[in-house]
């Protein structure tokens, strides 16, 4: 349940005050449970469980209901055999893009222009007319724009940071639909924002384009058969580009490469090398595992192969004194008086 804004002009109003203090709980109640349209549920069990502390009877809700309706701090209407109310002078944020409730006669909304306008909003974004700026859906209607425009700034033809420009601006009236929203890049936006001339420049510059291109004369089930068509050649031209392939199970590199890899590394273990090779390519899954040419590859991973540690009989150096002392000695480093035998191979350490 989003917050609501609730105003202290309420505390200088003359209908507040004329109803029972028990009219005035429940319609504060009220208030906080209405959807962002200012429609609420009146059914008994509804209100009763969310308005009151103790069970009051049909009866005696029915009639602070008619007392909250006698003066204009509700309105009731029916639909569907359900009974709702409408909150006029109610004045939320819309924060949902959908109604709750059904929508409340229209003249049941008399005098009150800022319901009036958003039930209008809300009867045309029913229809497909316009949307709402919150939720994907705005974000849904730009992409469109930006496809249809060539993902291009219609003013410099940039493509970073496109936005959705309204050809006829919000304040005006102009709504969101694909037809009054065109794509300008950040600069462009900015520097049409507010500036009637330059909005104006913007839509010759729209006109212009659409007259050449006549979008609206392609339907729109054409145009996704363009896009359907330009992937299709996307993919051909990807087919006609060398592909690679995935190294088999029986595969080994040719003679030439094998001598060649002798030579460059006489410590390794050629046949060895190869099996690791082989499993480790084998192993590696997709695009990642394809190659155009594995012979080449096969001489990579032998210039990068790492020499093998070589096992060596005698002990490490730091596994006994008379070892770290010889190595030591070896590397011209001798213990300091008082030195321990850690801090001495600390700093062999730090020299090795
Ligand atoms: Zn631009």
């Amino acid at each position: 349940m989003p917050n609501r804004l609730i105003r202290d002009g309420i505390l200088d109003s003359d209908r507040y005050w004329s109803v029972s203090m028990e009219a005035r709980q429940m319609y504060f109640h009220m208030l906080l449970l209405a959807d962002d349209y200012g429609c609420i549920s009146v059914s008994p069990v509804f209100l009763r469980r969310r308005c009151f502390n103790d069970s009051p009877s049909h009866e005696r809700i029915a009639k602070l209901l008619n007392e909250l309706q006698d003066v204009d701090l509700i309105r009731l209407y029916d639909q569907d055999r359900s009974c709702y109310a409408f909150i006029p002078r109610f004045r939320q944020k819309l924060q949902r893009a959908t109604l709750k409730h059904p929508c409340p006669p229209p003249n049941l909304l008399e005098g009150d222009d800022d319901a009036r306008a958003k039930f209008d909003k809300q009867r045309k974004v029913e229809k497909g007319e316009d949307i709402f700026h919150f939720g994907g859906q705005w974000e849904a209607l730009k992409q469109a724009v930006f496809a249809r425009d060539g993902h291009k700034c219609v003013r410099c033809g940039s493509q970073e940071n496109l936005h959705g420009h309204h050809i006829v601006p919000k304040s005006k009236g102009g709504e969101s639909t694909e037809k009054n929203v065109t794509t300008l890049c950040e600069q462009c936006n900015v520097w049409a924002r507010n500036n009637d001339e330059r909005c104006l420049q913007i839509k010759q510059i729209v006109e212009k384009t659409a007259s050449g291109k006549n979008m609206d004369s392609i339907p729109v089930d054409a145009r996704h058969i363009s896009e359907e068509k330009r992937r299709e050649e996307k993919r051909r031209e990807e087919n006609l580009m060398p592909r690679g392939a995935r190294l088999t199970a029986d595969w080994s590199p040719e003679e030439s490469v094998k001598f060649w890899a002798s030579q460059k590394r006489p410590d390794l273990n050629i046949e060895e090398t190869i099996e690791e090779f082989r499993d480790y390519w084998l192993a590696k899954p997709g695009k990642d595992g394809t190659k155009l040419d594995w012979n080449l590859t096969f001489k990579t991973w032998v210039r990068n192969a790492r020499a093998k540690a070589t096992v060596s009989a005698t002990p490490q150096w730091w596994t006994s004194e008379s070892a770290t002392l010889a190595y030591g000695a070896s590397k011209g480093m001798h213990p300091r008086p008082g030195e321990e035998m850690s801090q001495y191979r600390d700093r062999l350490r730090r020299v090795a």
